[in-house]
């Protein structure tokens, strides 16, 4: 028998669970695309997605996802020749230190493991080291690893290094999940896309840009596609999306972002903050029964609020993951990057999501058919697990 008819729950970092709202708001005929409802709700989409970031600067929509944004933000920064800085926590610096380098970008990267955060005094010695870095490039959540980085910590390197060099912040994973302060945090180039906190389905890639990112001479790798100008400082509507604008997924988004401004910014957060320590509450007691099992990351105050890294040993990261899907209709994600697909270790690790249209029940039935599986496999592990989840819940509610 199994146990998983009824709705299943996607429970990897992205795509993330689509709102029934935010799937109506696109089931209709293509809007007119020259005047009308779409011009005018793609305003608000602009400012509100402005007001999510903490940001009062400019702001580029393009049709792509999260690896298109990063190569929109390079060809924007960069010359070829130019030099970056890549600080890597993970899996995504790397991906996005790869992009850069096949445009032409010199690349040095500094590389902080697995399982630990930036550490700012090696980005302050680096950037001394080198006055010719361009921009300075970091992941605040790395979705592999879910180590949360201190943005604030690597402005105030490259400020106390007294160094001319862009911050530009890869918020794919954390938008709509973690607090972001695009101006508060002195950032200069931040990117996300359409398919994680923001609850719509993959397509769209965003840059968010400071004044001092846009008034830089214009760079010899920009392509007209990827030119953030004319996307921001627009005379006709086609011109922020270089043709046909992405209808569907513009009507979604306007429906995304008005639930999260009915449930309030801070309040998005705040869930986001109580069910990733409901996640961790159960781990923390499974880990007390058996070593094997733990957080990737030790010290909360570097821990995602979007997303869990966590390991079981291998094989039961992988066997967990399976027994959830087939018998729960509980979706978990792969362990990302903590060790090649063909080495064994590859299935000691998963990752739980918690980003976007996620409640109580759903973090916790998550957790519930986890340890379903856990005694289903006879995986040893701690007592009290679910009993410690709720209380967080309680707590929190
Ligand atoms: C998902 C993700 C990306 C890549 O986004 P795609 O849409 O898959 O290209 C980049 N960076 C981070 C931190 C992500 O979580």
């Amino acid at each position: 028998m199994s146990l998983a008819n009824g709705r299943h729950y996607l429970a990897i970092p992205g795509p993330s669970v689509m709102p029934d709202r935010v799937l109506a708001a696109m089931h209709r005929a293509a809007p007119n695309i020259y005047e009308g409802e779409l011009v005018e709700s793609v305003a608000t989409v602009r400012q509100d997605l402005k007001w999510l970031a903490g940001s009062s600067s400019n702001l580029a929509i393009y049709i792509t996802n999260g690896h298109g944004a990063w190569e929109a933000a390079n060809m924007n920064m960069f010359s070829r020749g130019d030099k970056a800085l890549v600080l890597v926590t993970g899996r995504f610096g790397v991906g996005w230190a790869a992009a850069a380098r096949q445009i032409g970008v010199e690349v040095e990267v500094l590389d902080f493991g697995l399982k630990s955060p930036i550490d700012p005094a090696r980005v302050e010695e680096a950037l001394r080291a080198d006055p010719s870095i361009r921009a300075v490039l970091m992941t605040h959540v790395d979705t592999a690893t879910s180590v949360r980085n201190d943005v604030r910590a690597v402005r105030g390197a490259i400020d106390a290094a007294g160094h001319d060099a862009l911050l530009a912040v890869d918020a794919v994973a954390s938008f709509g999940c973690d607090p972001f302060e695009f101006d508060g945090w002195g950032v200069d180039v931040m990117i996300s896309a359409s398919q994680k906190g923001l609850m719509t389905p993959p397509g769209l890639g965003l840059v968010w840009f400071s004044d001092k990112a846009k008034e830089a001479p214009r760079t010899d790798l920009v392509t007209p596609m990827w030119d953030w100008g004319p996307r921001t400082d627009f005379s006709f509507f086609y011109e922020q999306f270089a043709g046909t604008a992405p209808t569907h997924l513009l009507l979604g988004l306007r429906e995304a972002l008005t639930m999260i401004r009915e449930e309030g910014r801070e309040a998005v957060f705040d869930r986001h903050d109580a069910l990733a320590h409901t996640v961790w509450a159960a781990f923390d007691a499974w880990s007390l029964g058996n070593p094997n099992i733990g957080l990737n990351v030790a010290d909360p105050a570097f821990r995602a609020r979007a997303v869990t890294a966590a390991r079981f040993g291998a094989p039961h990261g992988t066997a967990i993951r399976a027994w959830t899907e087939k018998n729960a209709g509980v979706i978990l994600g792969i362990g990302l990057g903590m060790a090649e697909p063909t080495d064994p270790a590859y299935h000691g690790f998963l990752r739980v999501a918690h980003m976007g249209h996620v409640n109580a029940h759903m973090t916790l039935g998550v957790l519930a058919v986890m340890e379903a599986a856990m005694k289903a496999l006879d995986i040893p592990h701690g007592d009290g697990a679910l009993a410690a989840a709720a209380q967080v819940v309680a707590d929190r509610a």
